[in-house]
């Protein structure tokens, strides 16, 4: 069976290819050119950030956040272990040491009440995701982090232009972390941003973008020459990069609204479903980044995840959570039980959704996970 309907697709918005052309008359290549300055640009004004800087992806974003908390061997940062290895990498590399503790079985995102219980003395940093683009309890945590001490750095690595209480996600603690990856709603490929919403922390964050030089004060012509001053490496992605990304950010209203169409679409075709207790629904819409059902168990999400491939369709899981994880283990410690993690990352599955589907392609996955729900053998 070919495959008819991928599990995503980058939209192409019809400048990339214009843009890139420009960067190769002007010759500039390396980061921090003119393209570069637009996406911050653009960021900075409607994330309403005080500064933001691209990276080559939201690990690198997530990794200079891990450098700029000050966070280092013996401290600990608590964190969902729901998420993606890169959460939790960035402060391991730090040397310090990522707490897991469990999600809300509602939203997926990590819940306060664990993490209140896992503060310690040596907590130093709280990292929410906001999975699927949905918002994490931001007001509950900002009060545990001023009471614990700690900073907050959002893992909004899925969440460009979500927001929580008409803040958009990514702006709202200390600092955040986006990602352009293929997969997420604005792609560049491998591409992503470092917010900074503490106006003491933007001089460090250039320098540690800078290989540990203070090339950007250089270049605004505020120093005579640059030198190495901190610690640092090459976060900074090239022109070409920047080029393509800027074309998808100018679109990048329009691509979220076309995804929360076809989420609101998937959303009422499998309702009867969740009536008959077949399925429960996505309650993350966020910003359309993923539509996601929990069946029943981890034997029927196989069958299932087979039947639609059969008919060209591609649904996937997700994160194996980090606690169970090998280096999750060997580098962090779980904090309270993890059941709800346990259970929903067996169940969750993850239905194909990207700006160009039509309604008809939501109508054909709905019906196909129907009739595999229908057919399947284990529950
Ligand atoms: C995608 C993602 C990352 C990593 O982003 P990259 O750009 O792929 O490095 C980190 N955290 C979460 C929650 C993500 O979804």
């Amino acid at each position: 069976m070919p495959l008819r309907l991928p599990f995503t697709r980058v939209h192409l918005t019809g400048r990339e290819a214009d843009y890139i052309a420009r960067v190769m008359e002007a010759n500039h290549f390396a980061g921090d050119g003119p393209f570069t300055s637009r996406c911050e640009a653009w960021l900075q004004q409607t994330i309403g950030s005080t500064r933001a800087l691209l990276t080559h992806s939201g690990t690198a974003a997530l990794e200079m956040a891990a450098i700029l908390s000050g966070v280092g061997e013996g401290d600990e940062v608590i964190m969902p272990s729901f998420t993606f290895s890169s959460t939790a990498n960035a402060f391991v590399l730090r040397g310090a040491r990522p707490v897991f503790v469990d999600i809300d079985r509602r939203t997926l995102n990590i819940d306060p009440a664990a993490v209140a219980a896992a503060v310690t003395s040596r907590t130093r940093a709280i990292v929410p995701v906001h999975y699927a683009g949905e918002a994490a309890d931001m007001d509950a945590l900002e009060s545990i982090a001023r009471d614990a001490g700690a900073m907050i750095i959002e893992d909004a690595a899925q969440a460009l232009l979500s927001s929580h209480q008409g803040r958009f996600l990514g702006s709202i603690g200390t600092m955040g972390a986006l990602s352009f990856h293929q997969t997420k709603n604005v792609a560049s490929g491998e591409g992503g941003a470092l917010l900074i919403n503490d106006p003491n922390l933007v001089e460090r964050a250039e320098i540690v973008r800078e290989k540990g030089t203070n090339r950007s004060r250089f270049h605004r012509g505020e120093v005579d020459k640059y030198t190495w001053v901190d610690i640092g490496s090459s976060y900074l992605p090239g022109e070409l990069i920047a080029a393509f990304l800027f074309a998808q950010l100018e679109q990048a209203e329009s691509i979220t609204a076309k995804r929360l169409a076809l989420w609101d679409r998937y959303h009422a075709a499998l309702e009867w479903l969740e009536q008959e207790g077949r399925l429960v629904r996505s309650a993350s819409r966020g910003n359309g980044h993923i539509y996601y059902v929990l069946l029943r168990s981890i034997e029927e999400r196989t069958e299932v995840i087979d039947a639609l491939r059969g008919k060209g369709i591609y649904a996937v899981f997700h994160y194996v959570p980090l606690h169970s994880a090998p280096a999750g283990i060997r580098y962090g410690r779980s904090s309270g039980t993890l059941n709800v993690t346990d259970d929903v990352s067996a169940r969750l599955l993850r239905l194909p959704l990207w700006p160009d589907m039509t309604d008809d392609d939501v109508d054909v996955v709905a019906q196909a996970l129907a009739v595999a729900l229908r057919t399947v053998t284990t529950t």
